[in-house]
């Protein structure tokens, strides 16, 4: 379980979500062509006008529950997309919901993404690019198959890196995910976090997914 963060102000918001864009535009990338996904996670829904009032237009949530509560007190205030663990049972509950889930990496996701999904519905795939053991993701020898088997339309891939205090150990994680992008056409490359975003940006990522850099008040 992660602490949740109260007393979040538009004004810290909208301060942090400034000094994250003029990073990115110093690591070289036009700010504008990179989505900045605020990890809500950490935040009760009371404290998600706050967040819109600072600039947060796009929001990602771990647990299909949380998402369902919070999106539907403020359906109308963001994009919502799904970025955590997917259990199988809850692709129903979330695709009338979401703009992308993230994170489809099971034979089981994809039966229920071929059961509730429809024209319209777009996911990105979650890879294991590193190979670690017991993590999720499709392991990267898997995911042409992986594709041509999902149901419904893949617009890009996601990854969560190996944990490591130098963010420059995730940059070759980043990198194979964009070449495996690259291979598949994919468009969209979801991937840095608030600790290695401005690695991910460098390599090539159009959504970052930011949680602790967004709230803290060291602005
Ligand atoms: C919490 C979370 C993030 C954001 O993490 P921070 O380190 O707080 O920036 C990004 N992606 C996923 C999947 C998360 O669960």
């Amino acid at each position: 379980m992660v602490d949740l963060i109260s007393g979040l102000t538009a004004e810290r918001v909208a301060a942090n979500l400034a000094r994250v864009r003029a990073g990115i535009e110093a690591a070289g990338r036009d700010p504008d062509g990179v989505e900045i996904l605020a990890a809500v996670k950490y935040l009760p829904t009371a404290e998600l006008r706050a967040l819109a009032a600072g600039g947060v237009t796009l929001v990602g949530e771990n647990r299909a529950q949380e998402l369902v509560a919070k999106h539907d007190a403020l359906p109308d205030l963001f994009t919502w997309d799904f970025i955590g663990a997917l259990q199988s049972r809850k692709v129903r509950d979330l695709l009338p919901r979401v703009r992308y889930i993230h994170s489809v990496d099971s034979d089981s996701a994809l039966a229920q993404l071929g059961r509730h999904g429809g024209p319209d519905t777009e996911v990105l795939v979650q890879v294991n690019v590193a190979g670690e053991t017991g993590k999720a993701g499709v392991d990267p020898r898997e995911l042409p198959a992986f594709l041509r088997r999902c149901p419904v339309r893949v617009v890009g891939l996601m990854t969560m890196p190996p944990l490591a205090a130098d963010p420059e150990r995730s940059r070759p994680h980043f990198a194979a995910l964009a070449r495996l992008a690259a291979e598949h056409q994919l468009q969209h490359l979801s991937m840095g976090t608030s600790q290695d975003y401005l690695v991910a940006v460098q390599e090539g990522a159009t959504i970052v997914r930011l949680g602790t850099t967004l709230y803290g008040s060291a602005a």
